[in-house]
């Protein structure tokens, strides 16, 4: 339990009680039962690309051990990298150049994002209304579904609420960051949890003790929707929670982002996700209230925006993914820092490394499946700095100049 207080930067200990009461697993709760976790795979030293395999380099071995088709250490931590972007390894003498190349093209072109405002918190989650959590679903085919909503059998529903979980933007509002998905599912009101190609998909834990369908988003839509509507018809009024008031949040285009670059000195960019094996998921909180107590602004985006909402002061959320920046020359001159404490989704992964690519200070304090290979280890470090947690904040602060 001490762990969970930690971990979470909302206030939620009334949450954890009453899953502890009512018998649900959690993340943590599984996270903790499971330990240890595999060492060898956490250092890039495991392989189970074949069926020859599962191999393995003991990471105590400085010898010359080999898997079964002759892989070292480099090759194995290389080919962990690419596994985690969800790429294949290909044979190539330079695996660092090979997993920036692959890195980049895991960047998807900029998408136009607009100016706006949502509202961010589970009390976006309505009681007259079937509501959809949507992690990981491209916003595309979000659009999809919510067309095909407007005219689909509600079941004595208002309609089809469809709510973001790990990001957000000015069309649609967001329930919660990854790290909380579970705590939205106790208010007893996620009809439907959409899980998107990549998605971890933390809320199955929680929605296994409730109504809730959890759906690919690619199935056919009108079977998708029926689903949804089925399980609303199924909510247990007694496990209904109040989820309290949401937080309006502005969203900026990059266009207003590169406006407000231009009236200030230094920038600092905040993104990445959710990782419960982090103790320290107020990293971001704090790091930008201490940013911008030395007058650095803070532009945030997918789960650090969502992490941040309400914060006041000069913190501007965007529904851009950080990536899109590099393109952005007038904001790209003043980034002093790119905060991104938490990693877990090679997505997310593959942004860190293409900002770092692109000569930004990047900073994790998530540990990278390279660490069995110390060349190669080395190599990654010069596109994204990792940090002991509790240097986070400290680390960002030197980056902008600024002392502690
Ligand atoms: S290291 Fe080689 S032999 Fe072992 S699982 Fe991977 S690809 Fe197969």
């Amino acid at each position: 339990m001490a762990t969970i207080r930690r971990k979470t930067a909302i206030p939620a200990l009334d949450d954890f009680k009453y899953a502890r009461k009512n018998g649900i697993d959690l993340s943590w709760d599984n996270y903790e039962q499971m330990l240890p976790q595999d060492g060898f795979a956490r250092l890039g030293l495991a392989c189970s690309d074949c069926l020859m395999g599962p191999c393995r380099i003991n990471p105590f071995d400085r010898g010359s051990e080999k898997t079964v088709c002759g892989l070292g250490r480099k090759e194995l931590a290389y080919r962990s990298m690419m596994r985690l972007m969800g790429a294949a390894a290909r044979e190539t003498a330079d695996p660092m150049a090979a997993i920036l190349e692959t890195a980049a093209a895991k960047c998807p072109e900029t998408v136009k994002v607009s100016d706006g405002c949502t509202s961010v918190g589970a009390g976006v989650l309505k009681t007259d209304m079937i509501n959809v959590l949507c992690e990981g679903v491209p916003f595309a085919r979000l659009a999809e579904l919510e067309k095909a909503a407007e005219s689909a059998d509600a079941a004595g529903a208002k309609g089809f609420n469809f709510v973001l979980v790990g990001a957000c933007c000015s069309k649609r509002n967001t329930a919660c960051g990854l790290a909380n998905v579970e705590l939205a599912m106790l208010t007893g009101l996620a009809d439907a949890y959409l899980l998107g190609a990549g998605a971890v998909g933390l809320g199955r834990n929680a929605a296994a003790a409730y109504h809730t369908a959890v759906l690919c988003p690619g199935m056919e839509t009108g079977a998708l929707l029926k689903k949804a509507a089925e399980a609303f018809a199924k909510r247990d009024a007694a496990k209904i929670r109040p989820a309290g008031e949401p937080v309006q949040l502005k969203m900026h285009s990059l266009e207003s982002l590169a406006e407000i670059a231009g009236s200030c000195d230094k920038v600092a960019l905040f993104a990445g996700d959710a990782n419960i094996k982090r103790t320290v998921g107020a990293a971001v909180i704090d790091t930008i209230k201490a940013l911008t107590a030395k007058g650095v602004a803070c532009f945030t985006f997918g789960n650090a925006a969502v992490e941040a909402a309400g914060l006041d002061g000069a913190v501007y959320a965007s529904g851009a993914a950080v990536s899109d920046v590099a393109a952005c020359e007038a904001i790209m001159k003043k980034v002093c820092a790119v905060c991104m404490p938490e990693l877990a989704l090679g997505g997310t992964v593959a942004q860190a490394l293409y900002m770092g690519g692109k000569g930004a200070p990047v900073l994790t304090c998530t540990e990278l499946p390279v660490e069995g290979c110390p060349e190669l280890a080395d190599a990654l470090h010069e596109s994204v700095e990792y940090c002991a947690p509790g240097d986070f904040t400290a680390r960002a602060l030197e980056c902008a100049g600024e002392g502690v």
